[in-house]
This record gives structure tokens, C-alpha cells and sequence, in this order.
């Protein structure tokens, strides 16, 4: 077997002992990567003054990881700048929030290389690379550049946007081409993997076989392949301490009344607002309901520094502070809104004692939260999910109660469905996405992209 090298953004592999909040990802690669003796390679998440390249090497769980630290100007330009404010409202369809600034794309451009210049060495002729993400686009080409190679494969863990919105970022041809430099680029759905199909074949004369892109005298397989859950993890989990004590936890708090539970980052893909304007018209609708159910919200801050996101958090302050003052009684508070995150093992217990789980992106590459409701829940007596139609998940987890998210009324009818969803319905719909969650969990994706990898296809006529 090929020794593998993984790159992304950054490395997260667990410190030992701090397994809880290691992400699918994490979990996945560092499987695969103790198999075959691999190293992991991304930035640290620490600054430094001047950039050296100078790598730190250790052994994280088993893992081999390989860091650099960036500086303060690439760390503004490439990571909060062209990252976070360009290629992530783009890719989730939100243009009125792409920034436009050549600054980030000039630090783009330059940690791309940065990663490049202090990976090559690392690299040995036989390695398969797998990087990770809208962090690193353009990294394959520029290892090509550097005359690499290797096989090489590239996962988007984001949606993939409509050509028609790529075509608003500057340079999108050569973005877009550069991902052409892989043999492998994996996407969540065949909705991402049409849209970029869509984009190469009208702008960059790509000619499609199949499952094969031919450009420029490279053959590129265009794999798709759902992430999943880390199944041992959650199957563990649910037995914890923790799991139950917050489980027994929230029962007891909601004195009888139903948990309609929502989990999610704070940010605007999550759909968020028109999660609470749904509840709110809910509660409106259907007084009967007012004192019986409320809806917990946990959304822990993130990319506080971003100004959109300063926005969402404001927003949110206000609709919960205005659905608990005009529906709060003395005993019943129907939105309880806790912007913290939690572990893991926590979140399984939180997601067991809830009736309904709310997942409503607007626009989701996958949505892992939805996998974890449902593989939380009991098959005796399981909750209801909830599930936006633009979140990647809700192709294998049709059996969810799918709804449109920008339709309030939608959503509230789907609440008030599954709050009297008869049991029978309840465990078959539960078993039919269990099947899946269970069967197509991480190990299952990284085996499927790892195997496509090193499946070599032929190259034609590459240029010399
Ligand atoms: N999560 C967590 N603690 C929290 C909230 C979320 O550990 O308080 C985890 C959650 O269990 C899930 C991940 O964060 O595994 C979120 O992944 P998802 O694909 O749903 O969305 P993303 O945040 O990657 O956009």
C-alpha cells in the first residue's frame, strides 16, 4: 500500500485523551493514515512573525503530523479573507456576502505556494496525496508545477455553486483549473459534482466520460462520495456518562413537554433565522401548542471576526429574545437559545431526548448533524428529523421529514407532523436512515476515495 500524505487547512488529529470533539474527518484520515504510515500536513492554527516554512513534527494519536505556523497578513488574507469571506458564501449560493478584495486572493495564492514549497519535501515518489478542501485549491497544481507526480486527489467538503454564480470570483478559470491537476476530486452529491461538470464543460471545453473529465491532456475522476459518521464513536458515546447525564438532563428540565432540538455553528448557511421565524409562526398557528413543546437551539460562535457573521449572531439575539417575550409564560420559556458548544457524548444524550431534530440549511455540502440525530436516537421509540432539501444529506437520509426552508409554513407543518407521528411511522422511517448512516460511515468513504485513488487511470498526451 502507498504511504499517504493528507493535507488540509488544518490538522486534527486528537491530542491524547481530548477524543470528544474530534470531527469525522479527523477520525477517518487518522485511520488510514496509521495504516499505511502517513503523514498529516496543514497549518497549526498558531502565528508567527515571519514565515520560515519551518515544519514541527509529532505523533498525535498514533499520527504522524507535519505543521507550519502562518503570519498575521496570510492569516487575514488567505484564511478570514479569500476562505472565509469569498469562497465560502459563494459555494453555499450566498453572493450578496462574497467579498471581492485582490488582497485575498493574492494570500491565497501565496499560502497555497507556502504549503507547496514546505510540503515537497516530505513528498516520496510512491505517496498518494489526498488534500482537503476550498482552503486548497489551487495546492495540486502547484505541486504539478513543482513536477510531482503522484497520484493525487482532492475532497470538496463544501457544495459546489451554479456556474453561473462562479463566474463572479475573478480568475475562476484558473481556480477552476487548477483542480483539473488531480486524478481524483470527490463531492458529497451529484448535485455538487453536475454543477462543477456544468462549470468545466461551458468554460474550460472539458470533455466529460463517463465518470472521467479530460483537460489538458489529464484525465480527472469525478467520484462522488457522502462523508459519514464515525460509527464506533457514536456507538460508544451513547453509553457514556456525559450522554446520559445530559439525556436525563434535559428530560427532566422539559417537565413533560416535547424537545425540538436544532444544533449547528453559527452561521448563515445553517438557515438559522428561518429556523426561529418557523417555530415562531408555528406557535402562532397552533396555540395548543404553546406550554407543551420548546425548541432548544445550541449554536456555538464561529469566525467571530467575519462582519456577516457578527450580523447572524445579532439576529438570532433578537428573534429568540422576541419569540420568548411574546410567548413566555411563568413556567415556559419556548426558546431556549444557548450559543455554546458541547461535546460530543453531550450533544448524543441532547439529541436522544428530543422529539424532533431540526436540520434546515439553506445550503449544506453534507450536514453531519443530521446523521448524528438519527444515530442517536432509540429504535424503540425514535424522534422525528427534520430535514432541509439542500443539505447533501438529505439524498441518503430521504426518509427525514423534507422540507424547503425558506418556506416557513413548510417547516411549521413538518414540526407539527412529527410531534404526532404515530410510533409505527417513527421507527420505520428511524430504521430505513439508520441503515444508511450505519452502513456509509467514514471508514466507508475514506476506503472509497482512497481506493479510487489509487486506482490509476490512464493519462493522455500529458503535456511535457
Ligand atoms: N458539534 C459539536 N459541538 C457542538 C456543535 C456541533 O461537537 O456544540 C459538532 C457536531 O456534532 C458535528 C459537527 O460539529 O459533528 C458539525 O458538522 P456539520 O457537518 O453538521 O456542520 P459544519 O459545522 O461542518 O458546517
Amino acid at each position: 500500500m502507498s504511504r499517504l500524505i493528507a493535507i488540509s487547512n488544518r490538522v486534527q488529529a486528537a491530542q491524547a485523551g481530548e477524543n470528544s470533539n474530534r470531527g469525522g474527518l479527523a477520525v477517518a484520515l487518522s485511520a488510514a493514515l496509521r495504516a499505511s504510515n502517513g503523514i498529516w500536513f496543514g497549518w497549526s492554527g498558531e502565528q508567527t512573525d515571519e514565515f520560515s516554512g519551518q515544519i514541527s513534527f509529532r505523533r498525535q494519536d498514533g499520527v504522524a503530523t507535519a505543521t507550519i505556523d502562518l503570519e498575521a497578513q496570510d492569516i487575514e488574507e488567505y484564511y478570514n479573507g479569500f476562505a472565509n469571506r469569498t469562497l465560502w458564501p459563494l459555494f453555499h449560493y450566498r453572493l450578496d456576502l462574497t467579498e471581492i478584495a485582490r488582497d485575498f486572493a493574492g494570500g491565497y495564492a501565496r499560502v497555497n505556494a507556502r504549503f507547496a514549497d514546505t510540503v515537497a519535501p516530505l513528498i516520496e515518489p510512491d505517496d498518494m496525496i489526498w488534500v482537503h478542501d476550498y482552503h486548497l485549491i489551487p495546492l495540486g497544481k502547484g505541486l504539478r508545477d513543482r513536477g510531482f507526480e503522484n497520484r493525487l486527489g482532492f475532497f470538496l467538503h463544501t457544495p459546489w455553486p451554479p456556474a453561473s454564480l462562479m463566474v463572479s470570483l475573478p480568475n475562476h478559470r484558473e481556480l477552476v483549473a487548477s483542480l483539473l491537476s488531480h486524478d481524483v476530486i470527490g463531492f458529497h452529491t451529484d448535485e455538487w459534482r453536475a454543477s462543477f461538470i456544468d462549470y468545466i464543460v461551458t468554460h474550460l471545453d472539458a470533455r466529460i466520460e463517463g465518470e472521467f473529465a479530460h483537460h489538458d491532456g489529464r484525465v480527472t475522476r469525478l467520484l462522488v462520495c457522502p462523508i459519514g459518521l464515525d460509527t464506533t464513536e457514536f456507538t460508544s458515546a451513547l453509553g457514556t456518562a456525559a450522554a446520559l447525564s445530559a439525556e436525563e438532563r434535559l428530560i427532566t428540565s422539559a417537565v413533560g413537554r416535547q424537545v425540538i432540538v436544532g444544533v449547528d455553528r453559527l452561521d448563515y448557511s445553517k438557515g438559522l433565522q428561518e429556523r426561529f421565524l418557523a417555530y415562531e409562526q408555528l406557535l402562532n398557528v397552533r396555540p395548543d401548542l404553546r406550554e407543551k413543546v420548546f425548541m432548544l437551539q445550541i449554536a456555538p460562535p464561529s469566525r467571530g471576526d467575519v462582519a456577516s457573521y457578527q450580523q447572524i449572531r445579532a439576529d438570532l439575539n433578537s428573534l429568540s429574545g422576541g419569540i420568548n417575550g411574546e410567548f413566555a409564560s411563568i413556567d415556559w420559556v419556548p426558546v431556549r437559545y444557548v450559543n455554546k458548544g458541547y461535546a460530543r457524548e453531550e450533544l448524543f444524550g441532547i439529541y436522544r431526548a428530543s422529539r424532533v431534530g431540526l436540520v434546515t440549511p439553506l445550503r449544506d455540502g453534507m450536514n453531519l448533524v443530521a446523521k448524528e440525530y438519527v444515530a442517536a436516537q432509540d429504535p424503540e421509540d425514535p424522534g422525528v428529523l427534520v430535514l432541509s432539501r439542500f443539505a447533501g444529506a438529505s439524498v441518503q437520509l430521504d426518509a427525514a421529514l423534507i422540507i424547503n426552508p425558506h418556506s416557513s409554513e413548510d417547516m411549521a407543518d413538518a414540526i407539527s407532523r412529527a410531534l404526532v407521528m404515530p410510533l409505527e411511522e417513527r421507527k420505520e422511517r428511524h430504521a430505513a436512515m439508520l441503515t444508511s448512516v450505519v452502513k456509509e460511515d467514514v471508514r466507508w468513504w475514506s476506503a472509497k476515495f482512497i481506493a479510487a485513488l489509487a486506482e490509476p487511470e490512464p493519462q493522455e498526451d500529458r503535456p511535457k
